[in-house]
């Protein structure tokens, strides 16, 4: 890591993404998002793809996240901001889209009065698993019905989308313009922003999967929210840390204490326990994890797995962050 950039968490958007309006005497109608100035990334979810409470399920934490709006979390995706240019990029479309539009929205300064048909500039997609790309369904006819947002991914995702319902009537409508990316290419935001993919090694049942390299002119992000374990990377995940100020990776699971019966082989993602023995002397304070299923511990607040967490020198990411680019 080139060095360690604090995140700020602003009330105003985690109040906004997590609907719970009542903590403040006065809320604003419309978030002010400016705690960091110049371009840079938000976070606009840190859960795995069935989300915080997790859908159907009546376990303890999801029952307390239901009781509780600061225990939610949104499907993981960020939002890319370019203040001056007023421009705005989601990375990952999830099903809870909708709230988080709304967080994007809070960056701009017109408000017409109506449906905004370019909610967003772009978007960029990891992959085609249900918690990553089903939001882009509420930018078609019987929602936003946009007009030719661009959305970035792989070949394969193209073609995905392209040669499957709902999504190729998104494309045949121009409510969506695809553009096909391959890893290493770097892709130009505008006010010193590109993205580049990475090829991230996962599940394949519909598409390939890659992770996302955020460079701005202060600072650089990689964003890795799904993958199988780092064993499969090339280059290896250590080197990617070493050019990066900042990585949000995939936290899905924190040990095998919450897999009864399961190897670690057979998890088909890297235990946060895993993932810290190997970046320990890479990385550390640089390091957030991501996509958090409901069963990991590490989302109980000031609970012991979290505390071990922080203790050596990693972090658990939280929806509302904001990073500097
Ligand atoms: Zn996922
Ligand atoms: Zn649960
Ligand atoms: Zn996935």
């Amino acid at each position: 890591m080139r060095g360690f950039l604090v995140p700020v968490v602003s009330l105003v958007v985690a109040l906004a993404l997590t609907g719970c309006a009542t903590a403040v005497e006065d809320p604003p109608s419309v978030p002010r998002l400016d705690t960091v100035s110049g371009p840079h990334v938000v976070v606009l979810g840190t859960a795995q793809d069935g989300g915080l409470p997790h859908v159907a399920c009546d376990c303890p934490r999801c029952e307390a996240a239901r009781h509780d709006p600061a225990r939610r979390r949104l499907v993981a995706s960020l939002g890319i901001v370019l203040p001056d240019s007023g421009k705005r990029f989601l990375v990952d479309a999830t099903p809870d889209i909708r709230p988080q539009l709304d967080v994007l929205a809070g960056y701009t300064t017109t408000d017409a009065g109506r449906v905004d048909r370019r909610p967003v500039d772009g978007v960029f997609l990891t992959h085609a698993h249900l918690g990553h790309y089903t939001g882009l369904a509420f930018f078609g006819f019987e929602a936003a019905h946009t007009r030719e947002v661009p959305v970035w991914c792989t070949p394969s995702m193209a073609a995905y989308l392209r040669s499957n319902g709902p999504w190729d009537q998104l494309v045949r409508l121009e409510n969506v313009v695809l553009h096909e990316v391959s890893p290493g290419e770097a892709i130009d935001l505008g006010e010193g922003v590109t993205v580049t993919m990475v090829s991230a090694p996962h599940r394949k049942e519909y598409t390939d999967t890659v992770g996302f390299v955020v460079r701005g002119p202060r600072a650089s992000v990689l964003y890795v929210p799904d993958t199988d374990s780092w064993n499969g990377w090339d280059p290896p995940i250590v080197d990617l840390l070493r050019n990066v100020d900042v990585a949000m990776l995939d936290g899905t699971f924190h040990s095998l204490d919450e897999l009864p019966g399961r190897s670690v082989e057979s998890i088909g993602h890297p235990l946060i326990t895993v993932s810290m023995d190997l970046m320990e002397a890479t990385a550390g304070a640089g390091v957030y994890f991501t996509h958090l299923n409901h069963s990991n511990p590490a989302l109980e607040p000031d609970g012991e797995a979290l505390r071990t967490i922080e203790a050596r020198g990693f972090h658990v990411l939280e929806d509302g962050a904001q990073f500097p680019l």
